[in-house]
């Protein structure tokens, strides 16, 4: 057994760095060449096709089978070209990951003979049988069929061989069963509610999209060390290990130098994304030991949400030429920091301006606090939701431990702008205000500094933070697909904005001037808002305490925090605003709470079969070898002078089998509690069930065999430990 793990162990020592060829050393050279882009398409497409797509683009409308055929003539000529052979509508299921399946251009001919046909009916629609993916009941093995359609927002690439059309999936009867299609609309929803507020202040304004930009984290761990767990290789993260004696606590790790080994894996991959328009930016080592990240270039959500995607696809097969696994789960390792996946968000216009901003005058300084109010009253009015849209099982071990956000969702604003706020609240009226007050109020707001950002003001602990000119929506795992948050966020500051919307006007036709109106209504959101704004630690429990005062909601369980997709509030923002249909959202739910239940119910078949057939065994082993030694002493020795040698061996032996009847009981405990979490028919009291009952064994079974691992020889142990997984390079 412990052969894999020396065998492992000495593969890693004689690695040596894969040599990285990049297509030139001047990315602009060759960036987005694998992109069928806007430039592309001017080449290749007729005047009328490229019109036509360009006019889809900009008014988010879908094309017609002619004006696909259009497009679909100069598409294959272009793929075909870079060696495609294949195409696949590319969709986001409701699983982890992206789907596709490939289908070769090849056709028979006229005659008889193999001919390369791409037709527009193809390129905009497919009915993939996919009845395997979950649909959390919304459709039936017999009406097995969904539909893919192209989202022409999203420009088709090349992966290897195969042309990859971004498409929606959607069942028979029309719901939803990705995580695009209600993307789309909860980012037209914000489009359309944010244009009207914008027109307040500038009437040039036409389109608002939101931008976003994702730090990737991600840990490392080389190829022979990954097979010889198989607790990485089946539920993604370590469920035994005893920590190693050094780890984070230098922080030595944090920026320090790219190992040769990584440096060529982060060159490899980024040229891979660079060829598929993917602007990543920025690299570096992170906190916890082989851990990383990656950042990109902001861009709009939609498009950044599919970057996402196809980045961690990218980072997972380059990993694998350079013999590392990616792990891309939030907690691989106990005991030392989990990977997120910070959302960098913000909205701009046509126009040209971030709206989370602060401009050069009184009026665009103006704009700017009501979008960021109107933000905070979201995430305050809509935190229960915001919460659920993060809250998963892989990130539940991350969330709420002391290098993640909590669980609690506050906002950080800085000082700068909470004094700006509590300002405004203090001195707006709901009274007409005079010539003097209207004066000072803008005084102040027109000196709002340019540039808010500021490294000495930020804070690290808060879920949700203002950084400068956007927010950053920390909670968000690393393995998740930011679909979830993003659609949540973004319908809940679109339905916002309708109300504040609402609310101005009225006010202005009680023959109040616009901009009173506006502050009349953010001084009122402001005040609303309060309990949901924190400028201090996060991780303190003092925090805890005051967030329960305030009202918000502090969930550590999963299943219950899923359900806050269910609340008044959440019905009204997802449904409400149309980007979910009750149904949508209802089997939404379904799914999820199935997905935790698998989740925790593969880590627990893991940890019992490792647990049983390789550590008890393994204990045992050493135990007899303890014996032979006790009796070996024995016939050596006399009767008192062996007394004093065995004691302690005894002792270990003693200690040693405690801990295999511990593991062994506690299996037998935990395969009950999942025989009865398993014929319960309802799926969140299932859920329930394999939260209170079967996972704390993972916990309780760990704490024996961590310290076994402790105890028992070296050379015995069957699976790499946290040190070489760690620090082996
Ligand atoms: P830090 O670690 O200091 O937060 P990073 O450079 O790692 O900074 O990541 C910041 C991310 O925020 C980048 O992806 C960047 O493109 C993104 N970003 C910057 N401005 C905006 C914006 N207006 N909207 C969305 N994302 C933005
Ligand atoms: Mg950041």
């Amino acid at each position: 057994m412990a052969e894999l793990r020396f065998s492992a162990l000495r593969e890693v020592f004689n690695r040596e760095p894969v040599v990285v060829t990049t297509p030139s050393k001047i990315v602009s050279e060759y960036y987005g060449e694998n992109v069928f882009d806007l430039p592309k398409m001017e080449r290749y497409l007729s005047k009328e096709a490229y019109k036509v797509v360009k006019r889809a683009i900009n008014e988010g409308k879908s094309l017609s089978r002619q004006e696909a055929d259009l497009v679909a003539t100069g598409l294959k000529p272009w793929a075909i070209g870079r060696g495609a052979t294949h195409y696949t509508h590319w969709f986001h299921p409701l699983t982890d990951g992206t789907a596709e399946k490939h289908d070769g251009f090849i056709e028979f001919g006229d005659n008889g003979h193999i001919v390369e046909k791409f037709s527009g009916e193809v390129l905009v629609q497919s009915e993939p049988d996919a009845s395997s993916f979950p649909s959390g009941g919304i459709r039936n093995t017999f009406e097995a069929r969904g539909y893919t359609a192209w989202d022409v927002s999203s420009p088709v690439f090349i992966v290897g061989t195969t042309l990859c059309i971004p498409t929606i999936f959607v069942s028979y009867t029309g719901e939803a069963l990705d995580y695009k299609a209600p993307l789309l609309k909860a980012l037209s929803e914000l489009d359309r509610a944010a244009v009207d507020i914008c027109q307040y202040f500038d009437k040039d304004v036409t389109k608002v999209i939101a931008t976003l930009g994702c730090e990737q984290e991600y840990f490392l761990i080389d190829d022979a060390l990954y097979y010889a767990r198989p607790d990485l290789v089946l539920a993604e993260r370590t469920l035994m290990g005893h920590q190693s004696s050094k780890d984070q606590q230098l922080s030595d790790h944090y920026f320090g130098s790219i190992p040769e080994r990584v440096m060529a894996f982060m060159e490899d991959f980024e040229c891979e994304a660079y060829r598929l328009g993917i602007p990543v930016k920025t690299r570096h080592n992170e906190v916890a030991p082989n851990q990383y990240e990656c950042a990109p270039i902001f861009e709009e959500v939609n498009l950044a949400v599919d970057h996402n995607q196809i980045l961690m696809d990218i980072m997972r097969k380059v990993g694998r030429k350079h013999k590392f696994r990616v792990l891309l789960h939030e907690k691989p390792f106990a005991g030392i920091n989990g990977s997120g996946k910070h959302n960098n968000w913000s909205m701009a216009t046509n126009t040209g301006v971030n709206l989370l901003s602060p401009g050069k005058n009184p009026k665009t300084n103006l704009q700017f606090l009501t979008f960021l109010v109107n933000v905070i009253k979201a995430v305050n009015d809509s935190n229960d939701v915001l919460r659920a849209s993060v809250m998963n099982e892989t990130n539940s071990y991350r969330l709420g431990g002391h290098e993640a956000p909590p669980a609690i969702i506050s906002v950080f604003l800085g000082t700068y702008l909470t004094n700006m706020l509590d300002n405004i609240a203090r001195k707006v009226t709901d009274k007409k205000m005079t010539p003097a007050q209207k004066t000072e109020l803008k005084l102040g707001i027109g000196k709002i500094p340019e540039i808010l950002l500021d490294n000495t003001d930020r804070n690290r602990t808060s879920p949700f933070a203002f950084t400068g000119n956007r927010f950053e929506f920390r909670a968000v795992g690393s393995s998740a697909n930011c679909s979830a948050s993003m659609i949540v966020l973004n319908a809940a500051v679109a339905y916002q904005l309708t109300l504040f919307k609402k609310e101005v006007d009225i006010i202005i036709k009680k023959g109040i001037n616009k901009d009173e109106a506006i502050f009349q209504v953010l001084k009122k959101y402001i005040l609303e808002s309060e309990r949901v704004l924190f400028e201090g630690d996060n991780y303190s429990k003092e925090w805890h305490q005051e967030a329960k005062k305030r009202g918000l909601c502090n969930l550590a369980s999963v299943p219950e925090s899923i359900s806050l997709y269910l609340t008044k509030q959440s019905r009204e923002v997802l449904i409400g605003s149309g980007v979910f249909t009750a149904k949508e959202l209802e089997s939404r739910v379904e799914v999820e709470y199935e997905k935790f239940t698998m989740k925790v119910q593969i880590e627990s078949r893991v940890l019992g079969d490792l647990a049983i057939n390789h550590i008890v065994p393994t204990g045992i082993k050493y135990m007899t070898l303890l014996i032979e030694n006790i009796k070996g002493l024995k016939e050596i020795f006399n009767a008192t002078e062996f007394e004093r040698l065995a004691g302690a061996r005894k002792e270990s032996i003693i200690t040693i089998s405690d801990h295999i009847s511990m593991i062994k009981k506690l299996v037998n405990e935990m395969v009950d509690e999942r025989r009865k979490a398993n014929i319960i028919e309802d799926n969140y009291k299932k859920a329930i069930a394999y939260e209170s009952k079967v996972k704390p064994y993972l916990d309780e079974i760990r704490i024996h065999i961590d310290k076994l691992e402790l105890l028992v020889d070296n050379e015995m142990w069957p699976l790499p430990k946290y040190r070489e997984l760690l620090f082996t390079k």
